[in-house]
C-alpha cells in the first residue's frame, strides 16, 4: 500500500504538477494543475488511475491555470486554496490573457482549506498547513506516515518563494516556515512548486534565506 508520485512541469513556468496516487487502490489527486491538461490526463491513465480531486496549494495561474479545463473533462472536487486567496482566483482571466496562457474562466473550489483538515488519496493522509507570505492564503500538504511535504511555493531547494506580490508579506514566510515546517523530521522529502526536490534536513542547513 505505498504512496506513489510522479512530477509533471507544466506551464512555460514549469511548475511541478504533483500525480500522487495509492498503488494499492488506485485513487489519485492531482496537485496544483497550472496547464498542459492533456499531458496530466495522460499521466493519470497512463498508470490506469482514478482521479479523485484536485489540490491546489495557491491561487497563482501557474498552479491553477489548467482546474476548469481539466473538470470539464473530468468532474472532481477541488480542494483548496484557503480563502483568502480568492482575489487571485479572481484574476485568472487577466492574468492567464497577460502570460499568454489559455484563458480561464474564474472558478470557486468545491472547498477552501484551513490549517489541520486532513485530506486522503486512497489509504494515505494528507494534513494542511497553512503558510501564508507568497500569497496570503497558501497551503501545503503534508504527511507525516509517508514523509512526505508538497509544497507549492512556499519552499524550494535552498530558496522560498516570492514575497514582492500583492498581499505577500517576507516576515510572515520566514515565521511560518520556522514555526510549523522547521518542526518536521529532517528526512522528510519536500516536493516544491518549481525545481528539484529536497528535504527539511537540507534545508534547515543549507538555505540561505533562513
Ligand atoms: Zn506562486
Amino acid at each position: 500500500m505505498a504512496l506513489q508520485f510522479t512530477l509533471i512541469p507544466v506551464t512555460p513556468f514549469q511548475q511541478n504538477t504533483t500525480l500522487l496516487w495509492d498503488d494499492c487502490t488506485l485513487d489519485a489527486v492531482l496537485i496544483d494543475v497550472g496547464g498542459d491538461v492533456e499531458t496530466l490526463l495522460a499521466a493519470v491513465a497512463h498508470h490506469h488511475l482514478q482521479l479523485q480531486a484536485i489540490w491546489l496549494t495557491h491561487g497563482h495561474l501557474d498552479h491553477v491555470g489548467g482546474v476548469v479545463r481539466l473538470i470539464e473533462k473530468i468532474e472532481v472536487p477541488i480542494y483548496g486554496p484557503g480563502k483568502s486567496d480568492d482575489f487571485w482566483l479572481q484574476q485568472l482571466p487577466e492574468m492567464t490573457a497577460r502570460y499568454g496562457f489559455p484563458v480561464s474562466p474564474v472558478f470557486q473550489p468545491t472547498q477552501w482549506l484551513v490549517e489541520n483538515k486532513v485530506l486522503h488519496v486512497g489509504s494515505h493522509a494528507f494534513q494542511v498547513l497553512h503558510i501564508p507570505g507568497h500569497t496570503p492564503g497558501h497551503v501545503v500538504f503534508y504527511s507525516a506516515a509517508d514523509q512526505l511535504l508538497i509544497a507549492g511555493d512556499v519552499l524550494f531547494r535552498e530558496s522560498i518563494g516570492r514575497t514582492d506580490f500583492p498581499q505577500g508579506n517576507h516576515a510572515d514566510l520566514l515565521r511560518n516556515i520556522r514555526e510549523k515546517l522547521w518542526k518536521l523530521p529532517d528526512e522528510t522529502q519536500v516536493i516544491p512548486g518549481h525545481g528539484p526536490m529536497t528535504t527539511i534536513g537540507h534545508e534547515k542547513r543549507h538555505n540561505p534565506f533562513l
